[in-house]
């Protein structure tokens, strides 16, 4: 590396070595999203310049937004299912990105589900539907290339290691994850050597277990123990089983997905962090396995080579600007006000001018 590093705190800037692996939390939590736990998502950088977006649930992009990776970067985006908890931003990424420097369209992969309108491909097109109006309205007034696009790659959900992605030395293999209905999976990731796989949501499965032998990483969910879960919602016992149990796993059990696959090191998420409820959470995790282990809260930053995986906290601005573009400065696509529906001229006949306010829209 050419500079230290904080040995504790990452910062915006960082540079990332070659041969190296950043994995960065932007979401631990649950649905329910709290304004220090965000639904689940994550960030995969890897040294030669690629991003990666793993799941984006809601509440996501305050948190990627405060990284500082450009959106002009932030075009792939791998959805382990269709819970609005892994999904919720993804409307926010594309009416975003294409403001920000994304002149290419928004990838998102996906999986099948039993029946054609469970899958990716129909919410694919439920989604572009629905960001029409956004859509047309930001192409009247941005430079957005292709970047307003939204396109969707369905895959079948069933197969066990198949490969999704491969380019620039990066291969993402799918395999179906055991949580509620047919469509769920887990993605696999490998370059240079290094590997990481993240679980999704679900109960501990043999596919797992295929997946992620002696993975580098493993990221795999684990909610609050049923009990303190019932205590801290309000829940009776067995609705709070039915929930912790019967969809997802404690954290026992993702010590037990650790134990068969033996990573370098074994990640939990999808856990409503408090106070009082991490040394039992980690106690439960630790019935099971003894080996490393973290409990990701939002921000964590994995940073992992073939010698060693450092675990530090992201320290970011709270209110941050965008980046650059990566390409800054290069010219920009036309603008395309003349293909899309204007304000009929009875509404903008409407508009009251001011003294030194220009509002003709120009092509910047
Ligand atoms: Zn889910
Ligand atoms: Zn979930």
């Amino acid at each position: 590396m050419s500079r230290l590093r904080d040995p504790h705190f990452w910062y915006p800037g960082e540079e990332l070595a070659e041969d190296e692996i950043r994995i960065t939390a932007l979401g631990t939590g649950m649905p329910f999203t709290r304004r220090q736990q965000s639904s689940p998502g994550w960030l995969i950088e890897t040294g030669n310049g690629d991003r990666f977006l793993f799941d984006l649930g809601t509440a996501t992009m305050r948190n990627l937004n405060a990284l500082g990776v450009p959106h002009s970067l932030l075009d792939k985006v791998f959805l382990t299912h269709l819970h609005v908890d892994h999904m919720g931003d993804l409307s926010s990424l594309l009416g975003l990105g294409m403001v920000r420097g994304r002149f290419t369209p928004l990838r998102v992969w996906g999986p099948s589900g039993s029946e054609p309108r469970l899958g990716t491909a129909a919410f694919g097109d439920a989604f572009n539907r629905m960001m029409a109006w956004d859509v047309e309205s930001r192409r009247s007034v941005v430079n957005a290339g292709t970047g307003w696009k939204a396109e969707f790659t369905e895959f079948d959900f069933s197969v066990s290691g198949q490969i999704v992605y491969e380019q620039n030395g990066v291969t993402i293999r799918s395999f179906p994850a055991v949580h509620c209905i047919d469509g769920p999976v887990g993605y696999r990731l490998d370059w240079n050597g290094l590997s990481v796989v993240y679980a999704g949501d679900g109960k501990p499965a043999t596919f797992t277990v295929e997946n992620a032998q002696g993975v580098d990483v493993l990221i795999h969910e684990a909610f609050v123990p049923a009990v303190e879960y019932a205590e801290k919602t309000h829940l009776p016992v067995e609705v709070a089983r039915n929930i912790c149990h019967g969809v997802h796993c404690p954290p026992r059990s993702a010590g037990k997905v650790f134990d068969l696959c033996q990573p370098r090191l074994g990640v939990m998420y999808h856990t409503m962090i408090s106070e009082d409820l991490r040394v039992p959470v980690i106690d439960d995790a630790r019935v099971t396995w003894k080996g490393p282990l973290a409990l990701a809260e939002d921000l964590l930053v994995l940073n992992v080579t073939k010698a060693r995986i450092t675990q530090r906290k992201a320290v970011v601005p709270d209110l941050a600007w965008p980046a650059p573009s990566h390409n800054h400065g290069a010219p920009r696509p036309p603008m395309e006000r003349d293909k899309v529906a204007q304000m009929s001229d009875w509404l903008a006949a409407a508009e009251i001018p001011v003294d030194g306010v220009e509002t003709t829209i120009t092509d910047a």
